[in-house]
C-alpha cells in the first residue's frame, strides 16, 4: 500500500489540472483499496453545498449533478466534523440520506475522509462499499494521506479560477498566500526557472588525478566569477551602488578561504571536484540551515546557489536561453540572484518563489530593484505555473494566477497608484523624520551581514542602530581573531561616521551555533545564547571588546550594545569586561574613548528590571523579535504557531510602556531595534511611548518615515491611549489601519490609494 501511495501522489501531483488529479485519485483509490465506490465532492463555500466532481464506480452522469447542502447527509456530517468516519453499515446511521442519483441504497460500506488546508475542509474523499465493511486502520490513514495531497490541488485549482469554470457558477477568485517580501503590484506572465544544476544527486568518487580535480575545479570557480563580473555590468545602470554589493557578496564568498580551502582539501583527500565541492557547500549550509535569527539562515540559500553555479560549470552544462515574456513574473521554487539578474529589467515585474522569506537575499534584491515579490508561496505547483497570466500583491505575499477580468482590473489601478506613492518617497529621502509638530524621532538602521560591504539606507539613516556581528564568526573555520574583527568593525565606523554605529555582542547560542564550537541543547532558546555564553568564556568577549574599541579610534562614533540579557549581574559583569579591555588598550598606548554602552531588553525579566539595568548603563534597545517570543511563549521561527506571534499584543504594548518608564528615571534613552519598529502601523504607538529613536531594515526606512511626517506626537499619544484599551491585537490593529487611513497612508501597508 505504501508503493501505491507513492506512485498515487506522484501521478496527482503531475495531473496538469485538478480534474485530472481527481479522476487519478477516485480511479487508483478504488481499485488499492478494492472498493465498489470512490468519489470527491468538494465544497462549493460561496453555495453552501457539497458538488460531486469525480467519482469511479458509479452508473450514469452523476458528476456536477450531485449537489448536497451543507448540513446534509454523511458527506455533511464528515464536512462539519473535519475527521473521518467509517461505517460498517451506513443505512442504519441517522445521518444516512438516500440520494437518488447516486443509487445509494445499494452500499453499506461507508468511509469518508475530509480535505484539509489550512483547517479548512475543502471537500470530502468517499469510499463505499455494496456489502458491509469497515475499512482497517491502514486504509483509513491511507485514504486520509491522498486526502491530504490533494488540498493543495484544490487551492490551486481555486485561485487559477479552474475551480470557478468547473462550477460554471463564477466563484469570486481566490488567491495563493505567501510572504509579502517587496511592496507592490506586478501584472505579468510566468516564466519558470529551476535550478540549473543539482548539487544534492552528485555522487562521491574517487579521483583518478587529483590535480587534474583541483585544476577544474579553480576553472569553475573562475568561470562563475566572470559569470558575475558579466551580470554586474548588465545590473550596474539599474541598481544603485548599495544594491550592487550583492554581487560582492558572492564574489567574496568565491574568493574567501571557507569554499575553496574546505572544497580543495576534499579533492586532496581522495574526493572527485564534484564531490568535494558537494561535500563543502552541504556542511556550509547546514550550520546556516539550523540558525535561529531567519535573516542568517537565508543565507544558507546564497551558498546552494553558489554550490550549484560552480556545478554547472564542472559539468560543463550552459543553460538554454530563456525566453522573457514582456512582462516577466519571474516563478521558481529557489530563484538565485542570478536568475533575477539575468532578465532585461524592462521586462521583469514581479517575483514569486515557493520557498523563503522577506529576509532572503532574494528579497532584499527584489526591495533594491523595486520588483514586487511574494516569497514562501508554498501552495504554487511551478510545474504548471509556466506561461500563466499572474498578478502579485508584495504588499499582502498575494499570488493570482490567471486573474479574472475584474481582479485584474483592480489590481492594475492599484498598480497606477503604487508608481505614484514610489516617487512619492524617494523625494524624502533627504528630509528629516520630524512629526508635523517638530519632535524628532531618528531613524536608524539594522545591519551586520559580512557580505553587505555597502548595506542599503546609507544616505536615509541617521546611523546603525543594530550591527548584528554574528555573521564574521559563522562563516569561518575557528573563531576570527582580534585584527580580523576589528577591519570588519571599522568599515562599518567608516562608512557611517560622524553618525552613530552601535554594535552589539556576539549574540550566538544554541540554535545558531558556530561549526567550531559544537552544543547540544534541549531547549536551545532558553539555553546558552548571547550574554551568557560570552561571559563563561571571557576570551571571547574580551577580543570582541577590544576588536570593536580599536576600531573606533578617531571616529568616535561607537556604541555598544549588550543581548540577551537576563540579570543586573550579567550587565555588572559586562561592564567589568569591556573596562578591562578599554584599560588594557590605553596602557598598551591606543587612544581609546570609553563609548556608550547599552543593553538589549528582549527577556521578559529585563523589562520587569528596566529601571536598574538603566541605572547601571547608558541606554536601552528593545529587541521586539525576542521580546515577543518570550513574553507570548511562541518561537519566533515555527510556522505553527506564527498566527500567534504578534507584536500588537496588548502584553507587549505594556512591556514597552514599562520599559520606557524605568529608563526616564535615571534619564536614558530607549530605541527600539526589533521588526516591529520598521511597521508603519508600529509608528504611532512607539512614536506616542515617547521612544527616542526606532532602528529597522533598510527598506521600512522611507515608509516609516513617511508616517512620521505626516501626523503629530499629540495624535500619536491619541492613538496610544484607546490601544492601551484595547484587549486584544485584532482591535489594536484595526484601530492603527484606521488612524493610518486617516492620514492617507493606508497604501504604505496595503496596495491601493
Ligand atoms: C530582537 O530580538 O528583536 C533583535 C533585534 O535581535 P535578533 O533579531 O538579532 O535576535
Ligand atoms: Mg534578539
Amino acid at each position: 500500500m505504501l508503493e501505491s501511495l507513492r506512485r498515487i501522489v506522484q501521478e496527482v501531483n503531475n495531473a496538469p489540472d485538478l480534474e485530472q488529479a481527481l479522476t487519478i485519485i477516485v480511479r487508483r483509490v478504488k481499485q488499492a483499496v478494492g472498493a465498489d465506490v470512490c468519489s470527491v465532492y468538494l465544497n462549493d463555500l460561496d453555495n453552501r453545498r457539497h458538488v460531486l466532481h469525480a467519482s469511479e464506480g458509479l452508473r450514469g452522469k452523476v458528476v456536477g449533478r450531485v449537489r448536497l447542502e451543507f448540513g446534509r447527509g454523511l458527506i455533511g456530517l464528515v464536512s462539519e466534523r473535519a475527521e473521518p468516519i467509517n461505517l460498517d453499515d451506513a443505512a442504519t446511521h441517522p445521518r444516512y440520506e438516500n440520494v437518488i442519483d447516486t443509487k445509494e441504497d445499494r452500499y453499506h460500506g461507508f468511509l469518508g475522509a475530509p480535505i484539509i488546508q489550512n483547517r479548512k475542509v475543502l471537500g470530502v474523499l468517499v469510499l463505499r462499499q455494496r456489502q458491509r465493511r469497515h475499512f482497517d486502520e491502514d486504509e483509513v490513514t491511507f485514504v486520509m494521506t491522498l486526502a491530504s495531497q490533494l488540498a493543495g490541488a484544490i487551492t490551486f485549482a481555486r485561485t487559477s479560477g479552474e475551480l470557478a469554470r468547473l462550477q460554471e457558477d463564477g466563484l469570486p477568485q481566490r488567491f495563493l498566500p505567501g510572504l509579502a517580501a517587496s511592496p507592490g503590484i506586478g501584472i505579468g506572465q510566468a516564466v519558470v526557472v529551476y535550478p540549473p544544476a543539482d548539487l544534492d544527486a552528485v555522487p562521491d568518487r574517487r579521483a583518478e588525478n587529483t590535480e587534474t580535480e583541483e585544476l577544474d575545479f579553480q576553472q569553475a570557480v573562475n568561470a562563475v566569477l566572470a559569470d558575475l563580473e558579466r551580470f554586474a555590468t548588465r545590473t550596474q545602470k539599474l541598481l544603485s551602488s548599495e544594491d550592487m554589493a550583492l554581487f560582492d557578496a558572492w564574489r567574496m564568498m568565491l574568493e574567501g578561504d571557507t569554499l575553496i580551502d574546505g572544497t580543495l582539501a576534499r579533492i586532496r583527500a581522495g574526493n572527485w571536484a564534484p564531490g568535494a565541492l558537494r561535500e563543502t557547500i552541504s556542511e556550509h549550509v547546514k550550520v546556516f540551515d539550523s540558525m535561529e535569527d531567519a535573516y542568517l539562515r537565508e543565507r544558507a540559500s546564497d551558498i546552494r546557489d553558489l554550490g550549484r553555479c560552480v556545478l554547472m560549470h564542472l559539468q560543463n552544462l550552459t543553460a538554454a536561453p530563456i525566453q522573457y515574456a514582456a512582462q516577466t513574473i519571474l516563478v521558481g521554487e529557489e530563484i538565485s540572484a542570478m536568475q533575477i539578474a539575468d532578465v532585461p529589467r524592462d521586462k521583469l515585474v514581479g517575483i514569486v518563489s515557493t520557498t523563503g522569506s522577506g529576509s532572503s537575499h532574494v528579497g532584499i534584491l527584489a526591495r533594491g530593484m523595486g520588483i514586487p515579490a511574494a516569497m514562501g508561496v508554498a501552495d504554487l505547483p511551478v510545474g504548471r505555473a509556466e506561461g500563466r497570466e499572474m498578478v502579485v500583491d508584495g504588499y499582502r505575499g498575494r499570488v493570482y494566477v490567471a486573474p479574472g477580468p475584474a481582479v485584474r482590473a483592480e489590481y492594475q489601478r492599484l498598480a497606477e497608484d503604487d508608481a505614484v506613492l514610489t516617487s512619492e518617497l524617494q523625494a524624502l529621502r533627504h528630509l528629516p523624520a520630524e512629526t508635523t509638530d517638530g519632535y524628532a524621532l531618528p531613524l536608524f538602521l539594522n545591519t551586520g551581514l559580512v557580505s553587505e560591504s555597502r548595506p542599503l539606507g546609507i544616505e536615509e539613516s541617521a546611523g546603525v542602530g543594530l550591527y548584528r556581528t554574528e555573521l564574521p564568526f559563522i562563516v569561518r573555520d575557528s573563531f576570527p581573531g582580534e585584527s580580523a574583527q576589528m577591519s570588519n568593525y571599522r568599515h562599518v565606523l567608516e562608512l557611517f561616521a560622524p553618525r552613530p554605529v552601535t554594535i552589539r555582542t556576539l549574540d550566538i547560542g544554541g540554535d545558531k551555533p558556530l561549526p567550531y564550537f559544537p552544543m547540544h541543547e534541549a531547549n536551545p532558546f532558553l539555553g546558552w545564547r548571547g550574554i551568557r555564553i560570552t561571559l563563561d568564556h571571557p576570551e571571547i568577549f574580551l577580543t570582541q571588546v577590544r576588536a570593536i574599541l580599536r576600531a573606533s579610534i578617531g571616529l568616535d562614533n561607537l556604541q555598544i550594545l549588550i543581548p540577551m540579557i537576563s540579570t543586573v549581574g550579567e550587565v555588572d559583569d559586562a561592564l567589568l569586561l569591556i573596562h578591562r579591555a578599554h584599560d588594557e588598550l590605553l596602557e598598551e598606548g591606543y587612544q581609546v574613548k570609553m563609548p556608550p554602552v547599552g543593553v538589549m531588553i528582549e527577556v521578559p525579566a529585563a523589562v520587569y528590571q528596566a529601571e536598574a539595568l538603566a541605572r547601571r548603563v547608558d541606554f536601552l534597545s528593545v529587541g521586539t523579535n525576542d521580546l515577543t517570543q518570550y513574553l507570548l511563549a511562541v518561537d519566533r521561527n515555527n510556522p505553527h504557531v506564527a498566527k500567534l506571534y504578534d507584536e500588537f499584543h496588548p502584553a507587549i504594548l505594556r512591556a514597552l510602556l514599562q520599559i520606557i518608564t524605568g529608563a526616564r528615571v535615571h534619564g536614558r534613552e530607549v530605541s527600539v531595534c526589533g521588526e516591529m519598529a520598521g511597521d508603519p502601523l508600529a509608528t504611532f504607538l512607539l512614536l506616542g511611548m515617547g521612544v527616542h529613536s526606532l532602528s529597522m531594515g533598510a527598506g521600512s526606512l522611507l515608509r516609516v518615515k513617511r508616517v512620521i511626517r505626516s501626523i503629530s506626537r499629540a495624535r500619536a499619544r491619541e492613538v496610544l491611549k484607546i490601544a492601551l484599551q484595547c484587549e486584544d491585537s485584532g482591535s489594536i490593529r484595526r484601530l492603527l489601519l484606521d488612524a493610518l487611513e486617516d492620514v492617507g497612508l493606508g497604501a504604505l501597508v496595503r496596495p491601493g490609494k
